[in-house]
C-alpha cells in the first residue's frame, strides 16, 4: 500500500480519508492514489495592506491547484480567519471531485486569505483583494486557473482581482474568473445557482423517496448565499422552512419562517455582506443557539454554513432523516458513521453544492463566446445537469448498496483516473 498522507487540518484530513476509503473500495492503482493525495501546485503569498490608521498589516494568502487532469483548475476564493494552505488543499481536492462528477471540463482549485473581513473597511478589503490578485496573477487565467467567490467574497472582490490582473496583462480577460456582477460580464442566475442546485437535489430525493414537498419540514444552517436561496427555492416548491440560522443564532418557527422577510434582514446579495439576521426573532420566531438549526425537529437538513459542524459530538443530536450538504465538508467521517448507523441519507457536498461551479462553467462559457444566455436557459440547464448528476449517483448507490458519498466519490475518481490513464503521469 502506498504511503497515506496524514495532516492536522480537519478539512484536509476529512478530504483525504474520504478519498482513501473510496479509492480502496474501487481498488485504484496505488500510484494514482499517491498522485491525487497532493496538489499539483500550491502558491503561498504575503498580502501587505495599508490599513485606515496608516499601519501596514501582512495577511497570508493561498492559491492551490489540486488537479488539472480534466482542464483548468476551478474553485473559489474565501476570506476567513481559518483559511490556511492545508484548508485550501482540502477544498481544492473537493473541487476536483465536484467538477469531475458534474461532467464539466475543469480540475480543482481553491484559494483564500486568512483575515476577518467583517472587521475591515471597504478600502482595506479593496487593497487586500488587489494585492492578492497581483500576487496570484502568474497562475491565474481562463485556460489555467479560474477563481470564483466563496465565503465572504462576492462580485465586488472578483472585480477588484480581475481588474488588477487585466491591468497587469494590458488587455481585457473576463473569462479569468467567474461570479462577476451580472452587469459586468456576469451571468444571470449565478447568484442563486448553488442554492438552486442544492434545492434541486433535495426535491429529487423527495421524489425518489415518494415524499410530498408540501409535507416536508426543512432546516437550513447558514443563511448566506447558499442557504438563503436553498431556503427560498424549497419554500417556493411548497416545503415549510422551520429554521434558518447565521452567526447571530438560529431562528425557529415550526409553522414556517417568512423567508422573504429574512431576505430583507440579511440582504444576502453577495456584494452586501455584513448584515445579519439580527432581531429576526421579532418576526414570530424563537431564537436559539447558532448551531441549533442542525438539531431542530425536521425532515430535511441543509447545512449551508461552515465545515465540520456534524461530527462525533453532534451527529447523534441531528433529528433529520435526510441531509443535503450545501456547505463544503460540514460532516466529518466520524459524524457520517453515526448518521449512517442511524439510517440517515447524506447527499455529499460535491454533489449537492455543485450548482455553483456548474453555474460558473456557464458564465465562463458565455464569456469565451462573448454572448450571454437568458436566465431561463441558464436555470434550465443547471436544473437538468443537477438532476442527471443526482440520479446517476442515486442509482449507483441503490444498485451497489453504498452510501451517496461513496457512490459519488467512485464516479468522480473514475473520470479523473480514466483521463490520467490517457494522459499519463507527466502532466
Ligand atoms: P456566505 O458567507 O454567503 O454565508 C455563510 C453563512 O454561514 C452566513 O449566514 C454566516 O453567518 C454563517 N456562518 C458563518 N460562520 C458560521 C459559524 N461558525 N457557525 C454558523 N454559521 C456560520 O457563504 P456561502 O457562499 O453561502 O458559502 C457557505 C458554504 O457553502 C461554504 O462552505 C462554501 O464553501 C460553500 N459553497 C459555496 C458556494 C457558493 O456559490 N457560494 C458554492 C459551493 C459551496
Amino acid at each position: 500500500m502506498s504511503e497515506r498522507r496524514k495532516c492536522n487540518n480537519i478539512l484536509l484530513d476529512t478530504a483525504l480519508r474520504d478519498f482513501y476509503a473510496a479509492a480502496d473500495d474501487m481498488h485504484l492503482d496505488e500510484g494514482l492514489i499517491s498522485m491525487l493525495s497532493y496538489p499539483e501546485r500550491r502558491l503561498d503569498v504575503s498580502v501587505p495592506v495599508e490599513m485606515e490608521d496608516g499601519s501596514v498589516r501582512v495577511f497570508h494568502g493561498h492559491r492551490v491547484q489540486h488537479s488539472t487532469a480534466l482542464g483548468p483548475s476551478k474553485g473559489g476564493i474565501r476570506y476567513a480567519l481559518d483559511v490556511s494552505g492545508q484548508e485550501c488543499e482540502g477544498l481544492a481536492m473537493l473541487m476536483t471531485w465536484k467538477c469531475s462528477l458534474a461532467g464539466i471540463p475543469y480540475g480543482g482549485g481553491k484559494g483564500g486569505i486568512c483575515c476577518d473581513p467583517t472587521s475591515m473597511t471597504r478600502k482595506e478589503k479593496e487593497r487586500m483583494s488587489r494585492t492578492f490578485g497581483a500576487r496570484i496573477a502568474p497562475i491565474i487565467g481562463r485556460w489555467s486557473d479560474v477563481p470564483a467567490p466563496d465565503m465572504y467574497t462576492g462580485g465586488q472582490e472578483m472585480v477588484w482581482i480581475m481588474d488588477t490582473i487585466c491591468k497587469m496583462l494590458g488587455h481585457f480577460e473576463p473569462a479569468m474568473l467567474t461570479g462577476k456582477p451580472v452587469d459586468y460580464w456576469g451571468a444571470r442566475g449565478r447568484t442563486e445557482a448553488t442554492g438552486r442546485g442544492a434545492a434541486t437535489c433535495g426535491l429529487e430525493l423527495m421524489k425518489k423517496k415518494g415524499l410530498d414537498p408540501e409535507k416536508m419540514r426543512v432546516s437550513v444552517h447558514g443563511f448566506g448565499n447558499v442557504g438563503s436561496y436553498t431556503a427560498k427555492i424549497l419554500r417556493d416548491a411548497g416545503c415549510t422552512i422551520v429554521a434558518i440560522s447565521d452567526t447571530t443564532g438560529t431562528y425557529y418557527n415550526p409553522k414556517g419562517i417568512n423567508i422573504d422577510k429574512a431576505f430583507e434582514y440579511a440582504e444576502v446579495e453577495p456584494d452586501k455582506r455584513g448584515r445579519k439576521l439580527t432581531g429576526f426573532e421579532k418576526e414570530g420566531c424563537e431564537k436559539l443557539g447558532v448551531d441549533e438549526a442542525l438539531f431542530v425537529d425536521c425532515d430535511f437538513l441543509f447545512p449551508c454554513a461552515v465545515q465540520a459542524v456534524i461530527n462525533q459530538d453532534t451527529a447523534n443530536k441531528v433529528k433529520a432523516k435526510y441531509i443535503l450538504e450545501g456547505a463544503n465538508s460540514p460532516t466529518t467521517p466520524e459524524g457520517e458513521e453515526i448518521l449512517n448507523d442511524a439510517g440517515v441519507i447524506v447527499v455529499p457536498d460535491f454533489l449537492a453544492n455543485a450548482g455553483g461551479v456548474i453555474g460558473s462553467y456557464f458564465e465562463w462559457a458565455q464569456n469565451l463566446q462573448g454572448f450571454s444566455w437568458t436566465e431561463e436557459e441558464y436555470n434550465k440547464r443547471l436544473v437538468d445537469l443537477m438532476t442527471d448528476n443526482f440520479c446517476k449517483v442515486w442509482e449507483y448507490s441503490q444498485e451497489h448498496n453504498k452510501t451517496m458519498r461513496r457512490s459519488a466519490y467512485i464516479a468522480a475518481i473514475k473520470r479523473v483516473a480514466d483521463i490520467l490513464a490517457l494522459r499519463g503521469v507527466y502532466l
